[in-house]
C-alpha cells in the first residue's frame, strides 16, 4: 500500500486546532514516527496522556487481552476490571467512591453535580463553587464556565452561571466570595494550561482549613497532575491535605479515553439516576488504567520518576542560566520554562523540525511532560535539541 506521507491540504476534520503538516502513524515509547520514518522525542506525550509513553506493552498486552475477553457488558452491569480498578484507586487514596467516565471534563462535570447535589442536601440549595483565574477544567459548557481562562466566559455565551473567580495563591480572595451559596471551592494543584503555576502547600491547606470552617467541599481537579505526573501518584498528598472530591483523567488510561471521580463517603451523595453515562466504567479501559496503576505503583517506579524529574528540571535550570532565559517551574514531569519572550510558538515549530516535540501553553514558556518511564539518555537528548531550537529561534529575526 502507498501511504501518504503528509495529510491532504484540505480535510474533512473541523478546523478546531492549527495542526503542523505532519502525519504520525507510529509511537514506541518516548518516540513518534512519522509517515517519512522521522522519528520525535515527544516530550508532549498526548498532553500528558501517555504516562508510560507511546503503545507500552503492559497496556497493549491488557488491552487486547480485556478485547478478546469482554469489551463492553454496558454501565448499569457490573464488571471485574471496573470493580478492581475502583479498589486500587481507593486503596491507594483517601477517597471511597469511584465513579469513571471517559474524559477530564466529564469527570469534572461530575464533581460539579456531585457538590450542587450536597448543597442541595446539607446546605440549603448552595450552589455556587468557587474556582480560580487562569484555571482549567474543560470544554464542556459547565467546565469552560469553571475555568478562568481569559475570553471563554464570552466564547458561547451565556456561561453557566455559579463559578466565581479567586486568585491562586491569595485566599483572602477565596475568602471575599463566600456567601450562604457557596458549597465547594475547585482548584488544580498546578494550573497546567496556565503554564504549569503551582498552588503553594501553604495555599492547599489555608484552603482545607477554610472549607472546614466554612462547610465547603475542596475539589482538587489533578486531571492533568494526577497519576505520577508530578512524582507523586497525586499532587495533593505531596503537601498532606485531604481533599473531599477528586478528579483524574489524561494519565489514568496512559493514552485510552478514561477518567474518574472520586469523592470520600461524607461528600459521596449520588442516588441511583444522578449520574451515568455510556461507557462509564468500560471494561477495555478500565483495563488499560489498571496497567498504568499497576506499574506506577510497583517498587520504585515513583521515586525514579521523581529522579528524571530532578534531572529535568536541572537541566533547565542550566540552559536558562546559560542562554539568559527565565524562571524553570513545576513538579515532577510537569515542568515548564520561561523564555522572557514571546517566542514560544517559534521555539515549539523549530524543535519540531529538529525532531522534539513540546508545547507553548502561553506564548512566554515551554510546558515539557516526557513519559514517566522516559530514561536519563532521553533528557539529555531533548536538551541539547531544546538548546539548539531556542539558539536558532534567536537567531532568526522575527
Ligand atoms: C486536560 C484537562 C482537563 C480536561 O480533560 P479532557 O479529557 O480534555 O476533557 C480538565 N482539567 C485539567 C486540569 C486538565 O489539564
Amino acid at each position: 500500500m502507498n501511504l501518504p506521507h503528509h495529510p491532504p491540504a484540505i480535510t474533512s476534520l473541523m478546523p478546531i486546532a492549527p495542526r503542523p503538516d505532519t502525519l504520525f502513524v507510529r509511537g514506541a515509547g518516548a518516540w513518534l514516527y512519522d509517515a517519512a520514518g522521522r522519528r520525535y522525542l515527544d516530550w508532549v506525550q498526548g498532553w500528558a496522556v501517555n504516562c508510560l509513553g507511546h503503545s507500552p506493552q503492559a497496556i497493549v498486552d491488557a488491552v487486547a487481552a480485556q478485547a478478546a475477553t469482554l469489551i463492553n457488558p454496558g454501565p448499569a452491569f457490573y464488571n471485574l476490571p471496573a470493580l478492581a480498578l475502583a479498589e486500587k484507586l481507593t486503596a491507594n487514596s483517601g477517597f471511597d467512591h469511584v465513579f469513571f467516565a471517559s474524559s477530564g471534563a466529564e469527570a469534572n462535570e461530575g464533581a460539579i453535580k456531585l457538590a450542587r447535589k450536597w448543597g442541595q442536601l446539607h446546605k440549603g440549595g448552595a450552589h455556587e463553587i468557587i474556582t480560580f483565574v487562569d484555571g482549567f477544567h474543560g470544554r464542556t459548557l459547565a467546565t469552560m464556565s469553571a475555568s478562568g481562562k481569559p475570553g471563554w466566559d464570552t466564547l458561547f455565551a451565556p456561561q453557566v452561571p455559579g463559578f466565581p473567580k479567586a486568585r491562586l495563591n491569595d485566599i483572602s480572595t477565596v475568602n471575599r466570595l463566600i456567601s450562604d451559596k457557596t458549597v465547594a471551592v475547585m482548584l488544580e494543584p498546578i494550573q497546567g494550561e496556565a503554564g504549569v503555576i503551582p498552588a503553594s502547600g501553604d495555599f492547599l491547606r489555608q484552603l482545607r482549613q477554610l472549607c472546614d470552617e466554612r462547610q465547603l467541599l475542596l475539589i482538587v481537579d489533578e486531571v492533568q497532575t494526577g497519576i505520577g505526573r508530578t512524582g507523586h501518584l497525586f499532587a495533593h498528598t505531596a503537601h498532606g491535605i485531604q481533599p473531599d472530591i477528586m478528579t483524574l483523567g489524561k494519565g489514568l488510561g496512559g493514552g485510552l479515553p478514561i477518567s474518574a471521580l472520586l469523592a470520600t463517603r461524607a461528600a459521596s451523595c449520588f442516588a441511583p439516576g444522578d449520574q451515568g453515562g455510556t461507557y462509564c466504567g468500560n471494561p477495555l479501559v478500565c483495563a488499560a488504567g489498571l496497567a498504568v496503576l499497576d506499574t506506577l505503583l510497583a517498587d520504585g517506579f515513583l521515586a525514579t520518576c521523581r529522579q528524571r524529574g530532578e534531572q529535568l528540571a536541572a537541566a533547565l535550570r542550566a540552559l536558562s542560566a546559560e542562554l539568559g532565559l527565565g524562571e524553570v517551574r513545576g513538579q515532577g514531569l510537569l515542568l515548564a520554562l520561561e523564555l522572557g519572550a514571546d517566542c514560544g510558538p517559534e521555539v515549539v515549530t523549530r524543535a519540531r523540525a529538529l525532531g522534539l516535540l513540546i508545547n507553548a501553553p502561553r506564548p512566554h514558556c515551554l510546558r515539557l511532560m516526557p513519559a514517566l518511564n522516559t530514561t536519563p539518555e532521553e533528557i539529555e537528548t531533548g536538551i541539547a535539541v531544546l538548546r539548539e531550537a531556542i539558539t536558532d529561534t534567536r537567531k532568526t529575526p522575527t
